[in-house]
């Protein structure tokens, strides 16, 4: 595997394998970071706290509605394609099954019976909400889900950072080792 990072325009199964392969590779190394580990629990904790908010709000059940009674999610094909490599790596670091397989042809590649399969989702999908949410929902409760989305996409930059750096370091010593041999 390499190192470096895969490039945002690689295919989404190619990207998925390099996560994967980081992971086996890298994981142990990167879970044994004391900064990783403090944003890895809470960006868990920030989801948790988004996810809440929206089914407090009524939103969770809408967008179920709306997939099964009106089929019209806005999970659609292609999404998948503004996903990064590192974006899966994370993922995986905080436990998720990484999907391999695409479940609805019409679909984003990590959608599934009942939503999203992924857990940390880019920014594009966590900021993303129809018109007929924000002119249905309170301005009141949508303000407070955006205040905790903030926090969200504040510990997901920070952390998609520190792993980018810490790759870098182990790829600059990797090539070192290699130019000594
Ligand atoms: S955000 Fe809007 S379009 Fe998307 S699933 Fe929910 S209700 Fe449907
Ligand atoms: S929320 Fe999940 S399923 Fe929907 S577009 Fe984003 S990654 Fe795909």
């Amino acid at each position: 595997m390499t190192i470096h990072p895969i490039s945002l325009d690689s295919p989404i199964k190619t990207k998925i394998a390099w996560a994967r392969d980081c992971m086996h590779a890298l994981g142990e190394f990167l879970a044994g970071d004391k900064v990783i580990t403090s944003l890895c629990r809470e960006l868990g904790e920030a989801i948790r706290n988004s996810h809440a908010a929206m089914i407090h709000l009524g939103i969770v059940e809408e967008c179920r509605e709306c997939e099964d009674v009106r089929g019209g999610s806005c999970c659609g094909l292609g999404l998948e394609n503004y996903y990064s490599g590192n974006l899966l790596l994370i993922n995986l670091l905080l436990g998720v099954d990484v999907p391999q397989e695409r479940i609805d042809p019409k679909g984003c590649f990590f959608l599934g019976a009942k939503g999203c399969r992924l857990a940390v989702r880019d920014v594009i999908c966590i900021n993303y909400l129809c018109e007929e949410i924000t002119s249905r929902f309170s301005p009141e409760g949508i303000a407070e889900l955006r205040e905790r989305e903030g926090i969200e996409v504040r510990l997901l930059f920070q952390l998609n950072e520190r792993i980018l750096g810490l790759l870098a370091e182990q790829e600059k010593t990797l090539n070192e080792r290699r130019a000594r041999a």
